[in-house]
């Protein structure tokens, strides 16, 4: 393992109020000793006397360039005795100015006085290396950095706080009595019912093992959009109301409304919650600018927003009969993932619904007025419930796997059927074993048990310097 001390400049480039320059590892105090001169004249400086100090508290004072004794900055400096810290080592923060020169020099002193850069994640790899967090829980310190939506955040929070390893090490426990089980069944055979034990074995494996792994690897799409927001995009030919819509559902005046079709310019993005669900509205934007379905051009912009998109609002307006081009839109959407919105519904007389053609049927429709605001509640429902395949409300409860899990559960799964399997087969238990071992150790590899060092460095690569 290395020893190294590791020191990088933790907040974000740039100017910024404050800047912090984070140091791990065994020289961490003595460095901080070469370079601070605490203001309380009682408080010695260097390394014997930071010794002293009290570990997680602020201390006032000048860092200082020991080669001349120049005054560099103002700082708070806090020292995070070993193994109350977040590698687990002795870490030293010192806080100053935030400016980008001011932190590269200080950083360029700390490095003089005995460490080395360190490496992006390297400071969460410490942490996880020196049993703090578990491999899932460094994950989730990203992901809480990176998180776009409040949703993402919350998850990110929760598997933090451990629940994706409480529940891999309760999975993994079962396994192992299972395991034990059938040692015994192996080493005394007259004194276990044969019988009693298959069954029982197919049972747990089933129920407590295969069916919950199943339900988390089904919750991976949920886990995306949670994290990342459903895409959606609105398309449909000019006039027919896609702005005013965009307004209504985002309740701001964002986009530009106007009767000359052509005007919305840029490309908007906006995210927005329905009933829990993250959103992302993306417009067309450009597309009306020339838009002529017929056209090349604007049939290549939708077909640009609709490969994009998680889900569709084709949009058309209810007050007319439909015309070539929403025809010629209609077949570039694909139905399983797209709604038909009817606007304008204010302007049609008589109770009739509005009439959908045969080869439409199929494709959920949902009618309303955008310019008076009617209707626009079920729409939102509807998206919500598009984005989660109808389970609006229960996806923010329960843990959700990203890519890297999501894998590791459907081998564990794979295993565990194949151990069903062979039960089923009366097979012998040896072989049974095999692949419950192997299922638990695809399980280990969530928690970063048996991982192999490339997939770390994946990992811990996706990090920023500093974290
Ligand atoms: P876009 O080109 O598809 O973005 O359409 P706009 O949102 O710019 O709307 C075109 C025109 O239709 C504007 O004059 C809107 O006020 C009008 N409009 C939009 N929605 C409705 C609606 O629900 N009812 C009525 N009567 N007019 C609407």
């Amino acid at each position: 393992m290395d020893v190294s001390t590791i020191a990088a400049i933790a907040t974000p480039s740039g100017p910024g109020g404050i800047g912090i320059i984070r140091i791990s590892g065994p020289e961490a105090l003595k460095i901080l000793g070469c370079l601070f001169r605490p203001r309380r004249s009682d408080l010695r400086s260097g390394e014997g006397g930071i010794r002293d100090w009290e570990s997680h508290r602020l201390y006032y004072g000048q860092i200082t360039d020991p080669r001349d004794g120049a005054t560099i900055d103002e700082a708070l400096v806090a020292f995070m005795m070993a193994p109350r810290s977040y590698t687990r080592e002795d870490v030293v923060e010192i806080q100053v100015h935030g400016g980008p020169v001011g932190l590269r020099t200080i950083l360029d002193l700390v490095v003089r006085s005995g460490a080395r850069l360190a490496e992006p994640g390297e400071f969460t790899r410490r942490a996880f290396l020196n049993g703090r967090i578990d491999l899932s829980q460094a994950e989730a310190v990203i992901d809480l950095i990176q998180s776009r939506t409040t949703s993402g955040l919350k998850m990110a929070t929760a598997q933090l706080g451990g629940e994706m390893r409480r529940c891999i090490e309760g999975l993994r426990k079962t396994l192992r009595e299972i395991l034990v089980e059938i040692e015994v069944g192996i080493d005394f055979p007259e004194e276990v019912d044969q019988e009693h034990l298959e069954n029982d074995l197919s049972n747990r494996l089933r129920d407590q093992v295969r069916i919950p792994l199943s339900d988390m690897i089904e919750r991976f799409e949920h886990g995306r959009i949670l994290r990342e927001g459903f895409r959606l995009g609105v398309i449909g030919r000019p006039n027919v109301g896609k702005s005013s819509l965009m307004n209504r559902l985002l309740d701001e005046d964002r986009v530009i409304v106007t009767e000359i079709p052509g005007t919305t310019r840029d490309a908007v993005e906006e995210q927005i919650l329905f009933y829990g669900v993250p959103v992302i509205i993306t417009d067309t934007a450009g597309l009306q600018t020339s838009f002529d379905p017929v056209e090349q051009i604007g049939m290549q912009k939708t077909r640009e927003v609709i490969a994009r998109a998680d889900g569709i609002l084709f949009v058309v307006d209810g007050s007319q009969p439909l015309k070539e081009s929403d025809w010629v839109i209609f077949e570039q959407v694909p139905p399983e993932k797209t709604l038909v919105v009817v606007n304008k519904i204010d302007k049609r007389t008589g109770r009739d619904p509005w009439p959908i053609p045969d080869s439409w049927k199929g494709v959920p429709v949902v009618e309303i007025s955008a310019l008076y605001n009617r209707q626009l509640d079920t729409l939102k429902r509807t998206i919500a419930g598009m984005a989660t395949d109808g389970c609006v409300g229960e996806i923010e409860h329960g843990l959700i796997p990203n890519l890297r899990h999501q894998g590791a559960m459907k081998n564990a799964n794979e295993a565990i059927t194949r151990a069903e399997e062979d039960v089923r087969q009366g097979q012998p238990m040896e072989l049974v074993a095999i692949s419950i071992e192997e299922s638990l150790s695809f399980l280990g590899q969530i928690l970063g048990i048996e991982i192999r060092e490339d997939l770390l460095e994946d990992i811990f690569n996706r990090f920023c310097i500093g974290k």
